[in-house]
């Protein structure tokens, strides 16, 4: 089993028993508690809110807040919300995981060290187990793009066919005159690969941005400790970075878990350049709005499209 590759053969798997951790939120600055439970086959991924008795699929189109990070909320219920998932979401879609609740007993996912290393760490000590029913996939047939901004500057993000089964990526970020830089990263993501080139790279973010952000009351959780700052050429962390392009790596960790809201693996290749999870949402909300882009593809046998993005998720069927 190999993660977005295992899209022949895959079983739908979830994790052997549960798992849990404390930390802080990002944004929030509040202490969270964690805790990733294996769920039945056909559940997908829920996060929910212990400390409200509420459940909050992890869909795409449950996302209403990308603001430096992708947030759940339940829609017409704006204080049921659960932020920061996206690390999270990597870590289980990388590894592959289809089913698995993720308790939460507050607003915010906790950072940790603000890589999906954490996590995936759990993800390996509770082990994982295949379930019997067959996994579903997502195959793009045909490309779809979206933008934001005009110019040489615009950012934009696409889902194309892959000639090959599985997903392949390729970003570029920019950030000129920082120790950030041009940086491109171009990978087949595979659950080794997810896990030797993407998972420990951290979140980040410039020093000026701090301040900013803090004045709006986010990053109040937020330290050298659980975030990579860039203050023009330098890279203030005392411990320097993990990889010299930790920030593109990084940047492929969220489009891995922010595409993993579709609801089943993608078949597809995913290009982009300065993308973050507002684009990435809307490239899922672009895909599934256009019936004759996708497919679901179940154990090499092909069934036809769901008539809407509202059926877009089904229960899998038995083989
Ligand atoms: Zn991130």
């Amino acid at each position: 089993m190999d993660g977005f590759l295992a899209v022949e053969t895959g079983r739908r798997t979830t994790l052997k028993a549960p798992i849990g951790c404390v930390g802080i939120g990002l944004h929030s600055g509040l202490r969270a508690s964690l805790t990733l439970r294996p769920a039945a086959a056909g559940t997908g991924i829920i996060f929910r809110r212990t400390d409200l008795g509420m459940d909050l699929p992890a869909r795409y189109d449950w996302v209403n807040d990308t603001r430096l990070c992708t947030a759940l909320i339940m829609p017409g219920r704006p204080e049921v919300r659960i932020g920061t998932i996206e690390h999270v979401m990597a870590a289980l879609t990388g590894c592959g995981i289809d089913d698995a609740i993720v308790e939460v007993d507050g607003p915010e996912v906790p950072i940790m060290d603000g890589s999906a290393a954490p996590f995936l760490f759990l993800i390996d000590c509770a082990g994982t187990v295949d379930n019997l029913l067959p996994r579903s996939t997502i195959e793009v047939l045909k490309t779809v793009r979206v933008t934001e901004g005009e110019g040489p500057g615009a950012a934009w993000a696409e889902l194309a066919p892959n000639a090959t089964p599985g997903f392949e990526a390729k970003l570029a970020i920019d950030f000129p005159n920082t120790a950030i830089g041009r940086q491109e990263l171009s990978l087949r993501v595979t659950e080794n690969s997810f896990r030797a080139l993407l998972a420990d790279a951290r979140t980040f973010t410039l020093a000026e941005e701090v301040t900013k952000l803090r004045s709006i009351g986010l990053a109040q959780g937020g330290s050298l400790a659980n975030a990579v700052v860039v203050d023009g050429p330098m890279v203030l962390n005392p411990g320097g970075l993990r990889h010299v392009d930790e920030f593109v790596r990084h940047k492929l960790l969220d489009v891995v878990g922010d595409l993993g809201l579709a609801g089943a693996p993608l078949h597809a290749r995913f290009s982009g350049e300065r993308s973050g999870h507002a684009l990435n949402n809307k490239l899922l909300r672009a895909l599934f709005a256009d019936a004759t882009a996708w497919r679901w593809v179940d154990g090499g046998v092909e069934v036809p499209a769901p008539a809407t993005a509202a059926s877009a998720r089904r229960e899998p069927v038995a083989a």
